[in-house]
């Protein structure tokens, strides 16, 4: 059979262009694999250049068309190298070489044409005859073009089934529950080990069964709004549902979900993802929440936080009513800062900053506002919460301090006033209820603690008593009350003008005052004696009883000692005592100032040495006795007269004992006289004369020998003898007397 070289040629064009159409429909149906393209336009190229071959020969313009066909078969070649080498594989690479190869062969030919001139040999060339060579190329192309898409294919189903094999590893080994369903039914199509693990089935189990079968639905509620949801969107996002499993337990999932047509049927691919731990961890969370909240609720404190701004973040129910405000109140947000007093703010932020930055802080008691602007005291402990180690806020507890601020008050209130009744109790103990001076208590107080004070100075003491004359009768002619008025104000007179801090002014006993002069001579007590004598007169208080004057007046006692030379305070009352009695006894209304020099030697007990004075008082109305107690009083008066000049014992000693003689004597007349007069406690009083001459016997024996003092023997003579013997007790026998 003779072929004819221009048919094998649009044999060969054709095949070519066929190829390039099979791997182009094959390049559309999988992009995937590069160099698919090359290959189709290798082909391509190669089908031209065998219509450049075939044309030019029928049109005549050969000589083109050899080298234009020539050059397209060498791109066409080196384009199917091209895409061979992009799809690796021993035979590719085979094949690939021959193509190059081929190519190279081709362009030999093409510059081989230019330079012979030579038109349509080169296929010739290799001394193959050019129709053998053109028909192998046309059986061997397509068998190339045909093997290579068998390649592709096969790489293709290498690549899925790899493809299948990872997500079929990925649905095993997914810690999720991974399940395809019917959608109709719910019918378990595919499980993987997750959702075994979940439900404690096993595979084998559940495969064929449905949902509702094994009871993994929970609610039929909630199975019909998954199932509503996949029908009406054919897919759903992190639904969560409660299910079962086959234990009868339960677990929460999250669940995702497809639908997808398989064999005609309408499938649920679906996705569960167990949160149950993280749901307990929400669930302990809230509780663990909802317990501090409703303790913070219990208590009857504030407890608040904040943010780093001091904004309130929560505040506990009681923190409403505390600071009055109401319940729909919002506390959230409002800054700390306002709710301290203006004047403790600066203080409050000093103490947060030094709170966050955990250094001590300083005083934490504050005025908190309430909403009406009013404020309570308050303590505030906080804490700050801390972020990563950093101070995100402040929580604490703020306790309304109000009651015990007021028991603290109130204690201290108590205390002043229980201060203030000891005061008074204790000035009260020491004055005198009517006059408001010193009382007697008082005063003896005050002269003790005065004359022990000055002894050690040496200084003078003096003191005043005054008794208000004919006050008896005041009292019996103007009634009590008025007595006591008019002691009142003799008391205030006193006050007025005994004006020094350290003089006392005291009532001592009924009608009589004293004054207590500290540092006080002679001459300054008589002016203050003689200022208080004037100004009661000069009260001019009515008193028609008395035979003085006829208004108020007192009489007045004044004595000025050294203390030193005194033994005792009493001492110094008794010389003020006699010199009162001196100013009654002379007239009233009087003041009487027993001489200081007179007391500066009085060192020992009961020599309180006055002149004794003679009156009309003291008169019996027996002329023998009255001579004889006048001739004792002067007697006395000379021996103290004697000593003060300071004689010697030998010059007193005489008149002592001349004395003494003359008191014996009186004696003896006057038990005489008492006999007569028939007195009938005579016995006694002689029993008394007896014991006075024993005890002036001893005395005078005992200052011959010195055993007792000077002032001893006066003590006996003027005190004893004298003043508490003729003077007290004689006058009691005095009514028994009737004058001739
Ligand atoms: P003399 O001039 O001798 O002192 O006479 P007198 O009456 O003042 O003396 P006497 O001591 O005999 O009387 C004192 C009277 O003072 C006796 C008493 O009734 C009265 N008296 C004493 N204390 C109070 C008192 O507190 N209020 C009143 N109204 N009278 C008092
Ligand atoms: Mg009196
Ligand atoms: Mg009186």
């Amino acid at each position: 059979m003779k072929i004819d070289l221009q048919t094998l040629m649009i044999v060969q064009i054709f095949s070519g262009l066929v190829q390039a159409a099979v791997l182009f429909v094959q390049f559309r149906v999988n992009r995937s694999y590069r160099g698919q393209g090359w290959m189709v336009a290798g082909n391509g190229l190669l089908a031209l250049g065998y219509l450049a071959l075939v044309l030019p020969r029928i049109f005549g313009f050969a000589t083109a068309g050899i080298v234009g066909g020539n050059l397209l078969f060498v791109f066409g070649m080196l384009f199917i190298y091209f895409g061979l080498a992009r799809f690796p594989g021993s035979l590719a690479n085979f094949l690939g070489a021959v193509f190059l190869l081929t190519a190279l062969v081709f362009a030999i030919h093409v510059v081989g044409s230019f330079a012979h001139v030579f038109i349509d040999a080169g296929i010739s060339a290799a001394g193959i005859p050019r129709e053998i060579f053109l028909l192998a190329l046309i059986v061997l192309g397509p068998v190339l073009t045909y093997s290579y898409i068998i390649k592709i294919n096969q790489r293709l189903h290498a690549d899925a089934a790899e493809a299948r094999g990872r997500l079929e590893l990925i649905f095993k080994t997914s810690p999720d529950a991974v399940i395809v369903t019917r959608l109709s039914d719910g019918c378990l199509v595919s499980a993987n080990e997750a959702f075994a693990a979940m439900t404690g089935y096993t595979r084998d189990e559940v495969i064929g069964r449905t949902l509702m079968e094994l009871r993994i639905w929970k609610s039929d509620q909630d199975r019909r709004r998954f199932r509503e949801q996949m029908e009406g969107f054919g897919r759903c996002e992190n639904l969560e549902f409660i299910f079962g499993k086959k234990d009868g337990g339960s677990f929460v999932g999250l669940v995702s979900g497809r639908t997808f047509e398989y064999a005609g049927t309408q499938h649920i691919l679906s996705v569960t993802h167990d949160i149950s731990s993280r749901k307990e961890v929400e669930t302990a969370l809230r509780e663990s929440e909802t317990k501090f909240r409703e303790m913070a609720d219990l208590l009857p404190q504030i407890v608040f936080e904040t943010d780093a701004q001091g904004r309130l973040t929560y505040v506990n129910r009681q923190a409403y009513p505390i600071c009055g405000y109401a319940e729909t109140d919002n506390l959230i947000g409002v800054s700390t800062i306002e709710f301290y007093a203006p004047e403790d703010r600066p203080r409050a932020i000093e103490n947060i900053k030094k709170r966050v930055e955990s250094l001590p802080m300083g005083n934490n008691e504050y005025r908190i506002v309430r909403k009406d602007g009013s404020t309570f005291p308050a303590l505030v402990y906080s804490s700050p919460i801390l972020r990563e180690g950093k101070a995100g806020g402040l929580r604490g507890i703020i306790v309304d301090i109000s009651d015990q601020k007021r028991a603290e008050e109130e204690i201290s209130r108590l205390a002043r006033q229980l201060e203030l009744e000891r005061n008074y109790a204790q000035a009260s103990a020491a004055i005198d209820g009517l006059t408001r001076l010193s009382n007697r208590r008082r005063f003896d107080e005050v002269l003790r603690s005065d004359f022990f004070r000055l002894k050690r100075t040496n200084a003078f003491l003096s003191l005043i008593m005054l008794d208000v004359d004919f006050f008896k009768k005041y009292n019996d002619e103007y009634g009590h009350l008025a007595g006591d008025e008019c002691l009142r104000m003799v008391g205030e007179t006193l006050a007025k003008i005994v004006g020094r801090a350290h003089d006392t002014v005291a009532r001592y006993g009924g009608e009589e005052f004293a004054v207590v002069m500290p540092e006080t001579e002679g001459p300054g007590a008589r002016i203050i004696a003689d200022r208080i004598r004037a100004a009661v007169e000069e009260l001019a208080i009515p008193h028609a009883a008395s035979s003085v004057a006829p208004r108020v007046t007192v009489s007045l006692g004044v004595t000025t000692v050294a203390t030193t030379d005194m033994a005792s305070p009493e001492m110094v009352i008794e010389l003020a005592d006699e010199a009162l009695y001196a100013a009654k006894k002379t007239g009233r209304n009087r003041v009487v100032q027993s001489d200081a020099a007179l007391t500066r030697d009085m060192r020992a007990p009961r020599t309180n040495l006055v002149k004794l004075i003679w009156s009309v008082n003291d008169e019996s109305g027996d002329a023998m006795i009255d001579r004889e107690h006048r001739s004792l009083f002067q007697h006395s008066n000379e021996i103290v007269e004697a000593l003060l000049r300071g004689e010697t014992k030998s010059l007193c000693m005489p008149r002592i004992e001349s004395l003494l003689g003359e008191i014996f004597d009186h004696f003896r007349d006057e038990e005489a006289l008492l006999r007569r007069v028939q007195y009938p406690d005579l016995p006694n009083h002689a029993e008394r004369h007896a014991a006075l001459l024993g005890r002036a016997g001893i005395i005078a024996a005992r200052y011959l020998k010195d055993e007792v003092a000077i002032g001893e023997v006066f003590g006996f003579l003027v005190y004893e003898v004298i003043v508490q013997h003729l003077l007290s007790e004689d006058k009691k026998y005095f009514p028994y007397i009737t004058s001739p």
